[in-house]
């Protein structure tokens, strides 16, 4: 099949794009390409040597090339053409999907649908406002760790820290470990680990101290880093090491968003989409981290798969294509909601196709989250205790709550 010449081209073969490309297929779906950038398909997790990939998808313990390999492996290939080194430039209305290819050149392909999955892209340290001399080896991002040591290039260093504590942050411990760097601290703006406890017990247990309410105020080195200073609650300390590792700045890889026309939410970065993964562009579905960065690649497939299979109605007439939808809108102490948008369904079962509910909060408190419409109040969660960076658990079926396109808030209130 000519990859171009598809019912449906999925854009990323990460999880998402995977699990989408799959579910595409297994619903019938007969001519669907996936594409990608990059040499390789397999997305971020290929670059992941340690377990914890997929669970929530596969439930199996795998690491990030295991799960990499058993998604494409899925994949029927009498259906499903994978194809890298492309790059999708635009999505025009129709949709239509301009990509480039040292095989195909620069061209224009009309399926009947397009699935984003163009995942997270990593803030640089300049968009982070860290003080301090600029040497030239030793400032790594955590893509840049990722790569180094997946292409067995050497790091260069021997004592590195690690800028920040969510989940993310412990990845790159292993990573790091794993290419031969000691850890000599881990360090966290914040008065608390980020990712879940069990991580910052882990990391100690290795023998590596965790510096919170911390901030850099200064890195030291010309040609390498020698040392960087922090600012604590008690004071300044220095920390002699030639590598810091900055870690959990992501925002989703939205420059085809911003080339295509396609509304991009402020709070996530990424695009706008209903619970079926509908951007307000025809035809055009988005799933996985590009639409809010980051959550796991096991989370990423699931929303893949959903979103594959509503994709694959909208192929086949099920899924009609109904404009309206009630916007979410958030009150204070939510950091975003998606879905943003919820079209009205008349069959509640559809709301198993639904993509999960990804929700934070701004700041750790205590509070009950309420859904109201038309100045009326339609769900009050229990007591909750929201922490920052963490997801807060609500289901789809509470906005089956919603009684038309109207505008919906949610809000936190005390408990
Ligand atoms: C350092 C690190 C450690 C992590 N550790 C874990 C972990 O331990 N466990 C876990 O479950 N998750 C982990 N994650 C998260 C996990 O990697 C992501 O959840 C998952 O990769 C998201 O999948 P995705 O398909 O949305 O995006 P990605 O995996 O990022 O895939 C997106 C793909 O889109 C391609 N692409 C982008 N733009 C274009 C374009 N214009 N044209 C063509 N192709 C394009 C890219 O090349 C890429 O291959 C980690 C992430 C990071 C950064």
């Amino acid at each position: 099949m000519n990859p171009l010449d598809a019912e449906a081209i999925v854009i990323g073969a990460g999880p998402a794009g995977l699990a989408a490309a799959h579910a595409l297929a297994m619903r019938g779906v007969k001519r669907v390409s996936v594409i990608d950038r990059d040499d390789e398909a397999g997305g971020l997790p290929r670059f992941c040597r340690h377990l914890g990939f997929g669970w929530e998808y596969t439930r199996r313990l795998e690491t990030g090339p295991g799960l990499a390999r058993r998604l494409l492996h899925a994949l029927d290939p009498s259906r499903v053409t994978v194809m890298t080194r492309a790059t999708a430039l635009a999505i025009h209305p129709g949709p239509e999907v301009e990509i480039v290819s040292p095989d195909a050149g620069h061209v224009r392909a009309r399926p009947r649908t397009v699935i984003l999955a163009t995942g997270i892209r990593e803030r640089p340290r300049s968009a982070r406002l860290v003080p301090g001399r600029r040497p030239e080896h030793g400032i790594l991002s955590t893509g840049q760790l990722q790569q180094m040591v997946a292409r067995g290039v050497a790091v260069g260093g021997k004592r590195a820290v690690i800028v920040g504590t969510e989940h993310v942050a412990f990845s790159v411990l292993l990573t790091a470990r794993h290419a031969g760097l000691r850890i000599v601290a881990m360090v966290e703006p914040q008065d608390r680990v980020m990712s879940y406890a069990g991580a910052g017990w882990f990391a100690r247990a290795l023998g590596v101290p965790i510096h919170l309410s911390s901030a850099i105020d200064d890195i030291k080195g010309s040609e390498r880093v020698e040392s960087i200073a922090l600012r604590g609650k008690n004071g300044s300390t220095t920390l002699p090491c030639d590598t810091v590792i900055f870690t959990g700045d992501f925002v989703p890889e939205s420059a085809l968003l911003h080339a295509s026309d396609i509304d991009v939410d402020r709070l996530t970065g990424g695009p706008m989409v209903d619970q079926f993964g509908r951007t307000g562009a025809s035809g055009v579905f988005a799933a996985g981290n590009l639409l809010r960065a980051v959550e796991s690649s096991g989370m990423a497939a699931i929303e893949g798969d959903r979103v594959g299979a509503n994709a694959a109605a909208y192929i086949q007439g099920s899924l009609g294509w109904n404009g309206g939808a009630a916007h979410v809108s958030l009150g204070d102490g939510l950091a975003y909601l998606v879905p943003q948008r919820w079209a009205p369904v008349e069959n509640r079962a559809i709301h198993a196709q639904s993509l999960p509910i990804s929700l934070r909060a701004t700041a750790d408190a205590r509070g009950r989250i309420r859904l109201s419409q038309h100045g009326r109040e339609l769900w009050t969660s229990g007591p909750l205790r929201l922490r920052r960076q963490r997801r807060i658990k609500i289901s789809p079926a509470i906005f089956a709550n919603l009684t038309d396109g109207a505008p919906a808030a949610l809000t936190v209130s005390a408990p």
